[in-house]
C-alpha cells in the first residue's frame, strides 16, 4: 500500500527491482501491474537457480519477458546517488540506471553481531546442531538467524518447525530436525510456480551428492532385450522377469535355432524328434 501511495503520489514510470528470487519476481509483478516500466537485476545467471532447474527457468524468464519486465543477468545494484528520492541506481559494472522506484529483495543476512559477542559460533548466521543447540550449551538458535547444515533458508514453515526442536530441547527433550524439505510456491505472478525438495543447488550448499534426473533412454526402433541383465535382487514382478540371469539364458537356448536331420531350420519339437531318432538309429541293436 505504501509503494502504491508513494508511486501515485509521485506519478513514478520505472522501477528497479535488485534480486530475482522468489520475492524479487513477485515485487516486480506488482510494480508492473501498478503501470511501471520494470527492470530486475539478477547477479546471478539464471532465475530462481534456488529453487527449480534450467529449464524450469526459462519458462518463468519467458513468462516476465512476454509480460513486458527486462531481467538483466550477472548484473547488481552498487549504491543509490544521494538525494531523498531515488532517480537512479548505479550498478556494479559502474553503469547508471535510472528508476523512480527502488526495490531491494536480496535475501536474508542475520544480525549475528550479538550472538559473536557473546561467544556463540557464527558464520552467515548462528551455527546450530541438528538440537537447534547453538556452539554454547543451553543456548539455542531457531528460524531466519539459525544456520543449520551451511542453510539460512528463511521459509515460515522451517523457521517453525526448527523454533518447535528448539523449545524442546530448551526445556530439557531431545528433539532433532531430521529433514528440511524446502517447499517454495511463486504467488500472484500469473504463473504457477511451486518446488519443493532439494534441488542441485541446495545439494552443493549441503554437502550432499545430488543424482541429478534419472537419463530416460532414448528410444531405440526394434531394440533387441538384453538377456545377460546383471542380477538384482529382488525381480522385479511380471513378465520382465524373464529376462534377469538364469531365466534369461534358459530362454535363449530355447529360443536359438535348431536344424533338423534334413539341415533344415526347424522348432525345438522337430529338432527332439530328429535327435531321437537319430540316437536311435544309431544304437546297437
Ligand atoms: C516480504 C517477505 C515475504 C515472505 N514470504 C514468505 C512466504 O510466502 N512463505 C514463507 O514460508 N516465508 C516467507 N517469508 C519468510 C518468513 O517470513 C521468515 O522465514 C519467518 O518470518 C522467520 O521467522 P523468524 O521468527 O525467524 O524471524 P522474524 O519473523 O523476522 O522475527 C524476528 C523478530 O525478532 C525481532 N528481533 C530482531 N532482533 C531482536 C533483538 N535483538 N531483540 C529482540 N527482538 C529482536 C524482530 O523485530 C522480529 O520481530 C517472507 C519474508 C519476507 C521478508
Amino acid at each position: 500500500m505504501a509503494i502504491r501511495g508513494y508511486v501515485q503520489q509521485h506519478g513514478a514510470g520505472s522501477a528497479v527491482v535488485t534480486g530475482a528470487g522468489m520475492l524479487g519476481l513477485e515485487a516486480a509483478h506488482s510494480l508492473h501491474e501498478l503501470g511501471l516500466r520494470v527492470t530486475v537485476l539478477e547477479r546471478g545467471e539464471r532465475l530462481l537457480a534456488k529453487q527449480v532447474d534450467a529449464r524450469c527457468s526459462e519458462f518463468v524468464h519467458a513468462h516476465f519477458e512476454a509480460l513486458g519486465i527486462e531481467i538483466r543477468y550477472s548484473s547488481a545494484a552498487a549504491c543509490l546517488p544521494p538525494g531523498d528520492r531515488a532517480s537512479a541506481v548505479r550498478l556494479k559494472d559502474g553503469t547508471s540506471l535510472p528508476c523512480d522506484v527502488f526495490l531491494a529483495a536480496v535475501g536474508i543476512r542475520p544480525n549475528i553481531e550479538l550472538a559473536a559477542v557473546a561467544g556463540l559460533a557464527v558464520n552467515r548466521g548462528v551455527l546450530v546442531d541438528d538440537r537447534m543447540q547453538a556452539s554454547v550449551p543451553g543456548v539455542f538458535a531457531a528460524g531466519d538467524v539459525a544456520e543449520h547444515n551451511g542453510m539460512l533458508l528463511g521459509l515460515w514453515p522451517i523457521a517453525a518447525k526448527q523454533a518447535e526442536v528448539a523449545a524442546v530441547n530448551a526445556i530439557g527433550g531431545d528433539e532433532r530436525l531430521i529433514a528440511e524439505v524446502p517447499a517454495t510456491i511463486l504467488k500472484g505472478v500469473g504463473l504457477d510456480v511451486a518446488a519443493v525438495g532439494r534441488t542441485e543447488a541446495w545439494s552443493r550448499r549441503s554437502g550432499n551428492r545430488h543424482r541429478g534426473p534419472r537419463k530416460v533412454p532414448e528410444a531405440r526402433p526394434h531394440r533387441r532385450p538384453r538377456l545377460r541383465r546383471r542380477s538384482s535382487w529382488p525381480p522385479p514382478a511380471g513378465p520382465g522377469r524373464g529376462h534377469y540371469r538364469g531365466q534369461a539364458a534358459a530362454s535363449s537356448r530355447r529360443r536359438r535355432p535348431l536344424r533338423g536331420a534334413s539341415g533344415r531350420l526347424v522348432g525345438a519339437d522337430e529338432a527332439s524328434r530328429a535327435r531321437l531318432s537319430r540316437r536311435q538309429a544309431d544304437a546297437p541293436a
